[in-house]
């Protein structure tokens, strides 16, 4: 766990969050400030802050969340439309909390990235 790192705490449970998913490796819960009517975060129970830090040992990590982003968007009743995964890397790419996260979007037509 690293200090003062928000997700990290949403992991141990010392924030609250409203979680739709957790296993041995990945906690989902929604996003405190959605953008679209449905907007989940999946992140590694491990902290990785960015995705230039995935290493080699994280392939199977990576994998399997992408796994459960398609499950919760079965559950949401998004596969059939489509939906969006999205990460954002460091500062251009947006980033702000620096523990590795993917957003899962949907429930409306998104547009263009950019
Ligand atoms: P990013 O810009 O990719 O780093 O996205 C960070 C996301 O975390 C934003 O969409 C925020 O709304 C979301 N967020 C920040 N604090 C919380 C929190 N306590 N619980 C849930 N989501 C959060
Ligand atoms: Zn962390």
């Amino acid at each position: 766990m690293a200090k003062d790192c928000l997700f990290c705490q949403i992991v141990a449970g010392e924030v609250p969050s409203d979680i739709v998913y957790q296993d041995d490796k990945v906690v989902a819960f929604k996003d405190i400030n959605p953008v679209a009517p449905v907007h989940i975060l999946i992140i590694p129970r491990k902290h990785i802050s960015d995705l230039t830090e995935i290493g080699p040992e994280d392939t199977n990590l990576i994998g399997h969340i992408h796994s459960v982003a398609i499950k919760i968007a079965k559950e949401k009743g998004l596969a059939d439309r489509g939906f969006r995964l999205v990460n954002n890397c460091k500062k251009d790419g947006g980033q702000v909390i620096y523990h590795l996260h993917f957003h899962l979007l949907g429930g409306r037509q998104l547009t263009a990235l950019g």
